[in-house]
């Protein structure tokens, strides 16, 4: 006799029985956990409303985690401890330098000067080592930042503070007005360019190879520094370092140093910047004058070694058509809009006056 089963306290589970229920417990806490998704996407969407921007986690994490490392890295690791791999650095730190001013910046954003396809291939390998956004995207930022200079449509506004231009614009959605300028600008210049479309294209091999790869296999390969020095002082150091040498032109150079030809604009001339970006810090001068080479009223070689790099491309002849405005078209805008703070004027300085733009 068959037992009854359907009025015991037994349950029998056929197959079909336990997939239903296992099927229904995997659904209600699919919901739960979607539910919870959603809670935390309104809270974090009332916070981020709340304080006008959208957060960029990615960004966020990746940026604490080199800064963390690199005041870390400073305090257990001696820098000069193999000199060797300190001037490896050094030098690669000048190089990746010059590839961001005279390269991605002086070149591909403003056109300052033309150079011929071998120079455009090595400014792009320079470029590449300091670890940046592809070409094209640094060029748009920088004619946006430009062109609405500390309005909303700048990707770093120094309006919104210090913290703001130097890092933080790189943490947070951009404004609904840096998105829309950028739609608007003329890119076609830098999409026809080949070593521009090569760059973009393979970008993050590129990045890899130039800006991590070989900067920590050369000292450990070449002289035997260990692995762990070298990835720190390549990494931590280096990158990072440039990345704020870098920043500090949109943060501290658009809100301390003098005005010297136009003082009704945020940027300023500041020598310590100058210095850190290889020669970026006469800011009030290249807002006003931005397709000048040097970006700076005078060639100076110490604080702007730079224009020494496309000076001595043009002796090679790799570098042509370097573009400065005459004397008196900078000194008329000195004596119409400068703060007072203007340098004596050394003519000899100038030598090449009659080239007028
Ligand atoms: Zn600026
Ligand atoms: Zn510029």
């Amino acid at each position: 006799m068959t037992p009854n089963v359907w009025d015991s306290n037994f349950e029998i589970h056929d197959e079909e029985d336990l997939r239903r229920k296992h099927h229904l417990r995997l659904t209600s806490a699919t919901i739960d956990k979607r539910k919870c998704e959603q809670y935390e996407h309104k809270t974090r969407k009332k916070v981020e409303k709340w304080l006008g921007f959208e957060f960029k986690w990615l960004n966020i994490v990746m940026l604490t985690i080199l800064h963390l490392g690199t005041l870390y890295s400073l305090f257990t690791i001696n820098m000069i401890g193999n000199i060797t791999t300190f001037f490896w650095t050094v030098f690669l730190g000048a190089v990746q330098g010059i590839g961001v001013t005279a390269g991605v910046h002086r070149l591909w954003t403003h056109r300052a000067y033309k150079a011929k396809l071998p120079l455009r291939y090595l400014l792009l390998i320079f470029y590449t080592i300091a670890g940046q956004n592809k070409i094209s995207d640094w060029v748009r930022d920088h004619r946006v930042h430009h062109k609405y200079t500390d309005t909303d449509a700048d990707p770093h506004n120094s309006n919104r503070g210090f913290f703001f231009s130097h890092m933080g614009w790189l943490m947070i959605k951009k404004h609904p007005e840096v998105i829309q300028k950028g739609r608007q600008t003329d890119m076609s210049d830098i999409l026809e360019d080949p070593v521009v479309i090569f760059g973009d294209k393979y970008f993050m091999v590129l990045k890899m190879i130039f800006c991590f790869a070989i900067p920590i296999m050369v000292p450990v390969y070449g002289w035997n520094e260990t692995w762990i020095r070298a990835i720190s002082i390549q990494v931590f150091f280096r990158y990072v370092f440039g990345l704020n040498c870098t920043w500090s032109v949109n943060s501290l150079a658009h809100i301390w140093g003098s005005k010297p030809y136009d003082m009704y604009i945020n940027p300023t001339n500041n020598r310590l910047v100058s210095f850190l970006s290889c020669g970026e810090g006469w800011h009030n001068y290249h807002h006003v004058f931005p397709w000048d080479y040097k970006a700076a009223e005078l060639g100076d070689y110490m604080l702007n070694i730079t224009t020494m790099f496309i000076d001595f491309c043009a002796k090679m002849g790799w570098a042509y058509d370097l573009k400065q405005p005459s004397r008196e078209l900078v000194m008329s805008v000195v004596m119409k809009r400068g703060d007072g703070s203007h340098h004596t004027w050394d003519p000899m300085a100038y030598p090449n006056s009659e080239i007028e733009q």
